[in-house]
This record gives structure tokens, C-alpha cells and sequence, in this order.
């Protein structure tokens, strides 16, 4: 092994990490923050900053705990933009050059977050040292599950708490996960470490037990990181987690509880990093370019999902029953399906005496029972109808109101020596991911969604044939020609890294 000097070292880090946690006053009117008790703080919400440097390049990841750097949640439209004109002036960084990933964790963020991300990436610049770089992958596959229902009928369901899971045997299969997680090592010369940039899907949103402000599994995750290696900086990067949920997000038998899923992917981070040799001599490109996606027209899908809504209305059947009296009589007939309405021997009484009294009551109520059942089931469909119905409406009246056709989006990639990250404004599926991993040319490629801005959810081809149907296909403003727009786009810039 030859000797390690820094006249060798070609790649230059700093990193910085300010805390961002907000309090009740940041909270904003978005129904995002509506069931976080912004009082109480469970763990800390950060912005960390890498600022990587050679002799021809500079690039800057800014990782924030926040849902999104644009439109959802309360960092405005403008925040990019400023921040890059900022770090423009001091110390001097071209706005291109910087790349700025939410980890869509549902925090409450502080007001005042514009300047303390330009103070910790000055920060990051300020404490620069010689680097050597290494990456690789962990691996994790416990924490997490993909949302997407296939059902029998054809059509896709979602896991969400905004509405009712469909009934389990209109269910017939479940999308894939993607247990990768991309790993990016810096080590100072002296062999410590100074950061972990690691890439996972999965949506940080399993929340805590006391409803308080968090920065939610991954929040924990880096937590993990930062303590198993003193004087490190764990910057997590979201993957396409769109369709990919924390498991068991709607248990209802145990507390929701972030920290334990965070530990899982901090502690198997952990296990992928200390895999990782660093080497001294490292790559470093940074290629940022905006391309035009399609905006949708949504008239139709809105049209279809209202004749849906009038007919699951219609088909509401009467019935005698009301929530007590069928509640009553499904225990009964669970409890003694034989003998649901009296005890047995009444029945042998009225069987010796040739009545069937008592049968016919247990015919005629299964029957009530079967068609209140049913009515339920229309109800469920019916606010699933009307939740994804409003965010079509929602952005449809955008796509209307918009000046252009098309919406801007920028593309980025990354390379630090072997590690490679695409990265996207929307929030891209698991498949996505896969697929673009699958065809880089180089073997650690990651991918990287809601990046410099915040696309809603742009859903594959496929997934919006299914529009309506779920959230990511109705929560989309783009049509489903941005896929192979973005993906083409994609791979023609990983070529180039
Ligand atoms: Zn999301």
C-alpha cells in the first residue's frame, strides 16, 4: 500500500450542520403540519452541508429535514433561488453547482431556514481539509414496504392514512422496495471520517408517539451515524420513495415510532460504511440541466372520476340496520353463527314444535348485515374518490393557470470517484430508481428525488394509467410522457459523469 500524502490529496471537504427545528410559531396553515404538536420537539430537524472542491470544480450538496424546498409545507417558492444568489456573492459559488435534497419527513421547520442554510454551507467552505473517498452500498430491507395496492379489477389502491385500505380480497399483489442504500464515504487524511452521504427510499413519515415535531426515521438514521462515528456529518439523501411507505404505517396496535426504524437504517448504514476503503485520488463532476415536462390535462380523469363518485352514490343500498344495531348483530352472529338470536335450546324448543321462527330472523338479519357491509365498502370507495377527485381538481386549476405547457425541472448528477446520483424535483417510484440503476453505466449509481425544487409526485407511464386511483397518481401535474422525457434525459447525463 503506498503511503498516504497530501500531496496525493486531489479532493478537498467540508461539511456543517445547523439545527432548523421550528416551534408552534413556524407551524403554517399547511394541513401537512396539522396533526404535529410543534410544542414539543421529539429530536432535532437539521440542514447539512458537504461542500466538495478541486481544482476545477465545486460542488455542494445541502440535505434539509424538511417535506420539500417548494410548494408543500412552509419553505416558500423562493428559497432556492435566494439561496443560491447568495452563496453567489459569498464566497462565491456558482448556483449551478449547488444541489439541495428534502428528506420529506413531515417537520415543522423554522421561518428563518433561507439563512441558515446559506450559514452552514458557508460554514462547510470555511472548514475545508484533504479528503479521501470511497463508497459502496448497505442494505436494508425491514423498515419499509411499497404502498401501491394491484387489485383484482385492474386498477391500484394506496396504503394511506388519509383514507380506508380496499377490503383484502380485492387484493391481489404489492410493488417492489428498493433495500439499496447508496453510500458515499469522505475520510480526512488521518483516516477519520467527515461524512456519509447515504441514499435510501422510503417516505420518513411514520411519526412518534407523542405527535411531536420530528425529523422522522431518517432524522434518526443520521443520528445513529453521527454517534457511531465522532466527528462525522451524515448527510441522507431521499431516494424515489413515492410509492414506498415506513412498514406498518397504519398499525393501530402500537404507537407510531420513528426512532426504531431510523436506528435500523442508521445501524445498517453503518454496517455498509465500514465496508468502504477510501481511496486518495477522486473524480469529482457536477452536471445540472433543466428540461420541459409535459403538464397534464386532467378534464378527462376528473370527468371519469366524477361519473365513478355519482355511481358508487347510486349504488348506496337501504337498509334497516344503523351503526349500533349492526355492530350488535355481526357480534352476534360471530360469537354463535349457529344459534346468533337466543340461546340453543329455544331453538330446539321451536324445531320440536315444527317453527322455524328463529331461523328465518337469522336469514332475513344476514342478509341486512351483508348489505350494510356493502354500503361501508361504497362509503370507503367513496372518500377515496373524493380525496384523489380534490387533488386532480388542485392541479388541474394549476396546469390551468400556468403560462407554459410545460414545467421546468432540473436534473442533476453527481460524481464523487466512484459514487454516482441522479437527482430529480418530483418524487420519483421505486421503479424509476431501479430501472435508472439498473441501466448507468457505472455500478454505484443512486437516484435522488425531490432535488432542487418540488414536482408533486411524477408516477411512471404505467402508474398513471391508474390516475385517480391513488395518490401519487392523482397528487401529479405531469403527463405520462415525462417519464421517458426524464429517464432518456437521465441516462444520456450519466453517460456524460
Ligand atoms: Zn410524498
Amino acid at each position: 500500500m503506498e503511503p498516504r500524502t497530501n500531496s496525493q490529496v486531489t479532493l478537498w471537504a467540508g461539511v456543517a450542520r445547523i439545527d432548523i427545528t421550528g416551534g408552534v410559531t413556524d407551524q403554517s396553515e399547511d394541513p401537512l403540519y396539522a396533526r404535529i404538536d410543534a410544542a414539543r420537539n421529539e429530536d432535532r430537524l437539521y440542514v447539512r452541508a458537504l461542500v466538495l472542491r478541486n481544482e476545477t470544480t465545486t460542488a455542494v450538496l445541502v440535505t434539509v429535514d424538511a417535506v420539500a424546498i417548494a410548494e408543500i409545507g412552509s419553505i416558500g417558492n423562493t428559497y432556492l433561488a435566494s439561496v443560491r444568489r447568495q452563496l453567489q456573492q459569498q464566497p462565491g459559488i456558482d448556483g449551478d453547482h449547488i444541489i439541495v435534497n428534502a428528506s420529506h419527513c413531515h417537520g415543522v421547520v423554522c421561518t428563518d431556514i433561507e439563512a441558515r442554510t446559506v450559514r452552514a454551507v458557508r460554514a462547510a467552505w470555511q472548514h475545508m481539509v484533504p479528503v479521501h473517498v470511497g463508497a459502496g452500498r448497505g442494505h436494508e430491507d425491514r423498515i419499509m414496504e411499497n404502498r401501491r395496492l394491484h387489485l383484482r379489477n385492474g386498477r391500484e389502491a394506496d396504503v394511506r392514512r388519509a383514507y380506508s385500505l380496499p377490503a383484502d380480497e380485492e387484493v391481489a399483489a404489492v410493488g417492489p422496495v428498493d433495500p439499496d442504500i447508496g453510500i458515499l464515504r469522505l475520510d480526512r487524511v488521518d483516516g477519520t471520517t467527515l461524512a456519509v452521504v447515504y441514499n435510501f427510499a422510503c417516505h420518513p413519515i411514520q411519526g412518534m408517539p407523542h405527535g411531536g415535531n420530528t425529523a422522522d426515521l431518517s432524522g434518526f438514521a443520521s443520528q445513529v451515524i453521527e454517534q457511531g462515528m465522532q466527528g462525522a456529518i451524515a448527510l441522507f439523501v431521499q431516494g424515489c420513495a413515492a410509492d414506498i411507505n415506513p412498514i406498518l404505517y397504519k398499525d393501530v396496535d402500537n404507537p407510531p415510532d420513528a426512532e426504531i426504524l431510523g436506528q435500523r437504517l442508521g445501524l445498517s448504514t453503518l454496517h455498509g460504511v465500514r465496508q468502504i476503503r477510501c481511496d486518495q485520488a477522486a473524480t469529482l463532476k457536477l452536471i445540472l440541466e433543466r428540461i420541459a415536462l409535459p403538464r397534464a390535462d386532467l378534464s378527462v380523469a376528473i370527468e371519469t372520476l366524477e361519473v365513478e363518485q355519482a355511481r358508487l352514490l347510486q349504488s348506496l343500498r337501504p337498509t334497516s340496520l344503523n351503526l349500533k344495531t349492526f355492530i350488535a348483530l355481526l357480534l352476534r352472529h360471530s360469537l354463535s353463527p349457529e344459534f346468533p338470536s337466543d340461546d340453543s335450546h329455544r331453538y330446539l324448543h321451536e324445531a320440536a314444535l315444527g317453527r322455524d321462527d328463529l331461523r328465518r330472523l337469522d336469514e332475513h338479519n344476514l342478509r341486512l348485515l351483508e348489505q350494510y357491509k356493502a354500503n361501508v365498502q361504497r362509503m370507503e370507495e367513496l372518500i377515496r374518490v373524493q380525496v384523489n377527485l380534490q387533488l386532480l381538481r388542485m392541479h388541474q386549476g394549476k396546469n390551468m393557470a400556468a403560462a407554459a405547457r410545460t414545467v421546468e425541472a432540473e436534473v442533476a448528477g453527481l460524481r464523487v470517484g466512484p459514487f454516482v446520483l441522479v437527482t430529480f424535483p418530483g418524487e420519483l417510484s421505486v421503479q424509476t430508481g431501479l430501472r435508472l440503476k439498473e441501466a448507468s453505466p457505472h455500478d454505484l449509481t443512486f437516484v435522488a428525488g425531490v432535488t432542487n425544487g418540488y414536482l408533486y409526485y411524477t408516477p411512471t407511464a404505467e402508474q398513471l394509467r391508474n390516475r385517480g386511483g391513488a395518490q401519487e397518481d392523482s397528487d401529479c401535474l405531469v403527463a405520462p410522457e415525462w417519464q421517458r422525457q426524464f429517464e432518456d434525459h437521465a441516462l444520456d447525463l450519466l453517460n456524460r459523469l
